[in-house]
This record gives C-alpha cells, structure tokens and sequence, in this order.
C-alpha cells in the first residue's frame, strides 16, 4: 500500500514547550525554570486555588448532569464574565459573550470571524508579542503585520513609534490587535495618557481592536486593569474582547476564556453572534463544562468571590515582590547592576534586556531556563533562589 504519511515532515517544536523539555531532562540540582508562563507559589507549585476547590466540592455535590452545554456555554458564566469584564461600561445587549476553551479558543473564533465576516481583513500586532498571535492568526489565514512597541532600548514603549505606524501604515477596517494589560513578553503596559493617544488613533484609523485581555487582575488589579479596555471601548462603538481565566483563576488546564464582541446596537450584536456561534458549531461545537462551572459557581456566591478577590490580589503582590526583590538583589550582586527599569513592569513576564546569547549561556552554565528574546516569568521565580538567579544573572552580565 503507498505511504500518504511518509512524506510529512517534522513540525519544529513550541519554542517556549520546547524550552520545558530541555529543563526536565537537565541533570543540573539547582535549575530553574523561568520560560513558561504559569504562576508559582512560594513552594514552586502552581496551586488551585482555596475558592476553586471549595467550588469543585459544591459541584461534585450539586452537578445534576454532564449535558451538552449551548454553543456559547453556560449562562450563567457568560453574564459573569460580561459583569467583570464590562461592568457598566457599555450596554448589555450590545455585548456578545460566547465561552471558549481559554484565550487561545476566544483568539481562534475571532479571528475566524475576522476572516469569514470582514475580509479583506489584515491585523496590526505590536512587536513584540505572544508567540502564539500569529501562529493563530496564520492558522485562520488571518493576514498579519506588525507595529513597533518597543523602545530601541528595549526597556521601554515608544508610543510614538506605534502611533507612527498605525498612522501610516494601517487602512481603514483593519484590525488592531491590543494587549489589555500585563502586555507579553515585555511586561510594558501604556501609561492612561498613551492610551488615551492610542484610542484617539485607533478611532480616527477606523481600527477594529482585538483585545486580548488574558491577565486581569494580574497588573494593578481587577478593576484598575480595566482602565486601557475602557478607554479604547470610550472612542470605538466596535470591539471584540478575547479573556481568559487560565491566570487569574489559576485553571490552565480547565480551558475556560470567552470571546466577547461589542457591536454598535443590539442588532448588529445579534448578527455577529449567530456567526460567531457558526462557527464554534464547526470547530469544537460547544465549549467544555466543569471550568465554567467553577467560574460561574464562585462568582454566584459573595463569599467565594471575595475569596477569590482575595487570592488574585495575593497571586498579583506576590509577583510585584519578586520583581522588586530581583531588582533589589541585582544590584547589590557582583559589581551591581541596575534593573529598576522592570519596576514599572506588570503582570507575570519581565523583558530583562538580556541577549539571546546570554540567555543561552544562563542555560548552560547555571541551568537557568527564560525565553531566547529574554523574558523572564517573574511569577517562576523564589525568594529561596532569588540570590542563586541573581549570581547566575551576574556572573553572565559580567562575563
Ligand atoms: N493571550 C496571552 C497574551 C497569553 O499569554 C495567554 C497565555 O499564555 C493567552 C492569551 C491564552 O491563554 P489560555 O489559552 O491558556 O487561556
């Protein structure tokens, strides 16, 4: 018989997954993991959180079926979502919520809907930005292009470098894609003002933005994390809002997020969404219960969100205090060296202006595993090894 599959080649592998390999099968006792971008508590594990198990306890209890969920999931998680992510800001029935099998899922129907609905169709993305944007984008044959983000140095935004490009560059009806806040890599959020000046283009350039909002919570808090999304939905009537609740609710492997679409009037949202659900039909059909299910469960209940609130806000300081302690304990290492600019950063990853070479030798000669472009997960680092990543750190800087 003739071998069809003899003739596939190998994928290269996820470059941050990959990363994760190498860690595990490095023999070296003191190595550090610091690519993948999962929260780690003080013991070095990813944690559920106290609500999610009290939450799972009362489904075990109370779940009455395993039933298929609608195309746009569970009520009422979407009016929750919906809740947290918009609150008053705009009008209930201008908003679309369908739930998704997290980010990534949300970021996959939208730009299918993109794609589908509004081709010709490019999306702006700044540079840099999460590996997996245009890998999506690619895969909904959703044509991509970049806006400048970053400073020359590498350690700051240049707004006006991104205001240039969208101003030039962009045509009317294209797509922006934006980070809400906690932006990854860089862990560099735009001050109000520059989002006021980012709104006030993306208005003016007829910019549909994307808003990929994956860490709420994780920057200066829930509602303050709101404040870009707020001031982008203040200067544009359309909108679509991509969340997840794999961060903030700490349920990776649960899959739950949602896509959001924010239309100009009700009927316009109703259009849109009877697409959106299209096509969810023809991907996974419907979206996964028990993640929802949680969601929904602790945010029903006052106690359980307080309880909530008060873990996010935990998870958030936490990492706040270990981004200052490195900053801290670099300076005093080796011949000193100052990394107050990640002080201003947000949310779980650090640009620490390292270079790919330095990256490598961090691998080799201490075991100490970030991403080639130089991001750190600040959220994977200890205070038990802070001195240890710092020496590294130096000792490589100083080579
Ligand atoms: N968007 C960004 C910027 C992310 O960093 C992530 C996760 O790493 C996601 C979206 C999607 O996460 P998930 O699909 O796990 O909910």
């Amino acid at each position: 018989a003739s071998q069809r599959l003899a003739s596939v080649s190998t994928a290269p592998p996820d470059s941050i997954l990959g990363l994760t390999e190498a860690f595990l099968a490095d023999t070296n006792p003191n190595k550090m993991n610091l690519s993948v971008g999962v929260y780690k508590d003080a013991s070095g594990k990813t944690p559920i959180l106290e609500c999610v198990k009290e939450a799972e306890r009362r489904l075990i209890d109370d779940e009455s079926t395993k039933g298929y969920l609608g195309i746009d999931g569970l009520p009422a998680y979407r009016e929750h979502v919906r809740q947290l992510v918009f609150g008053d800001r705009v009008e209930a029935d201008r908003i679309a919520v369908l739930q998704s099998p997290g980010g990534t899922g949300a970021l996959r129907v939208a730009s299918d809907f993109l794609v589908t609905q509004l081709s010709p169709i490019r999306i702006w993305m700044s540079s840099p930005t999460w590996a997996n944007h245009p890998a999506i984008f690619n895969a909904a044959g959703l044509p991509s292009d970049t806006y400048r983000y970053l400073g020359s140095d590498r350690t700051s935004f240049d707004v006006d470098a991104m205001i240039e490009d969208l101003d030039t560059k962009t045509s009317p009806g294209d797509a922006i894609l934006l980070h809400a806040c906690c932006h990854n890599p860089t862990g560099i959020d735009p001050t109000p003002d520059q989002w006021k000046q980012i709104a006030e283009t993306v208005a003016m350039r007829q910019l549909l933005p994307l808003i990929d909002f994956a860490y709420q919570g994780f920057g200066d808090g829930l509602t303050e994390d709101t404040l870009g999304l707020y001031t982008l939905l203040d200067a544009v009537d359309e909108a679509i809002v991509c969340t997840s609740f794999s961060k903030n609710f700490g349920l990776y492997s649960e899959r739950v997020g949602a896509v959001c679409l924010i239309a100009a009037d009700a009927g316009a949202m109703k259009a849109s969404q009877s697409q959106l659900k299209a096509i969810v039909r023809s991907n996974y059909s419907n979206p996964p219960r028990h993640g929802g299910a949680i969601v929904a469960t602790v945010l029903d209940d006052a106690k359980l969100t307080d309880q909530w609130k008060g873990e996010v806000e935990q998870m958030r300081q936490r990492i706040t205090r270990l981004r200052t302690d490195f900053v801290t304990t670099m300076k005093t290492t080796g011949q000193g060296h100052d990394f107050s600019f990640l002080l201003p950063q947000r949310g779980m990853f650090s640009f620490s202006g390292l270079t790919p070479m330095q990256v490598d030798q961090l691998k080799q000669k201490h075991g100490i595993y970030i991403v080639g472009s130089g991001r750190i997960n600040v959220a994977g680092m200890s205070e038990e090894k802070m001195q240890q990543l710092c020496d590294a750190v130096a000792a490589v800087l100083e080579s």
